[in-house]
């Protein structure tokens, strides 16, 4: 396979969008119908938090359903999509350090969540990769930087989060976002579109805004991933580009190569 395969951060918010019809999903189905079919996915899921770097080479990931007091029907979604045990010893390999092979997990809702919309004929392998909770941001973009050779090996780099994230402050109800929201999803934005790799980086710096959407760095950091995983020549694509329910952001960042003789 010569085509690089895309790397791609998804805003997935609520778990919801496993089942319900929105905006944003109706955007993820059309976003992966435009996607030539990868090899494999590996999956950087803000919902896998863990004590240094794991990465599951299970060739049979189980269902992971990490949400509580949602309707019984999201606990009836199954994506039993095989695992990638080779291209996940791969990962490991070209990480370095003491990455830990680790199956007691699976997929998560940040993974299957957006799968289940955006590859819904589940025929590609997908394997986990999880975010190391005392990585530095600098840490998580080297792993990124790792595993963006595998673009080139046919696997879809995908990492799931939110650039907003503050479950503390979800306004029930709410269409967009809290004023801090919005600046800070715009702020993010701005430097991922300039390609400000250390602006983003350094997001700390937007102050107060910063504290109110990280309040915990678990689903902002695979946009840290993905962005180490971008080439300097990939054509970005930001799509879902809204917050919601206050304190959420579903904006989401599409790096692809650029197609020979295209716009
Ligand atoms: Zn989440």
């Amino acid at each position: 396979m010569s085509q690089r395969m895309p790397a791609l951060f998804v805003g997935h918010g609520s778990p919801m969008s496993a089942i319900e019809d929105n905006e944003y999903t109706r955007k993820w189905e059309e976003v992966g119908r435009g996607l030539v079919r990868p090899k494999s996915i590996l999956s950087v899921s803000a919902h896998w938090f863990t004590d240094g770097v794991r990465v599951s080479d299970d060739p049979h990931p189980r269902m992971v359903y990490d949400m509580y007091g949602f309707p019984e029907a999201l606990y009836q979604v199954a994506y039993p999509a095989p695992g990638a045990p080779e291209t996940a010893r791969r990962a490991k390999d070209l990480i370095g350090g003491d990455v830990r092979i680790d199956d007691t997990w699976g997929l998560d809702h940040g993974t299957w969540s957006v799968l289940c919309r955006m590859f819904p004929k589940v025929d590609v392998p997908v394997f986990q990769l999880s975010v190391d909770r005392d990585a530095t941001p600098e840490e998580h973009f080297r792993i990124g930087r790792a595993i963006g050779a595998l673009r080139d090996e046919g696997v879809l780099v995908f990492g799931s989060g939110n650039v907003v994230h503050n479950l503390g402050r979800v306004g029930w109800g709410m269409t967009g976002g809290h004023p801090w929201a919005e600046r800070f999803d715009a702020y993010i934005k701005e430097r991922v579109v300039k390609g400000d790799h250390a602006g983003v980086l350094g997001y700390r710096a937007a102050g107060a805004d910063a504290a109110l959407s990280v309040p915990t760095t678990d689903h902002f950091d695979p946009l840290l991933h993905v962005l180490g995983a971008s080439r300097p020549d990939d054509r970005l694509t930001v799509f879902n580009d809204t917050c919601t329910m206050g304190s959420l952001s579903m904006t989401c960042y599409l790096f692809e190569e650029q197609e020979a003789g295209s716009e």
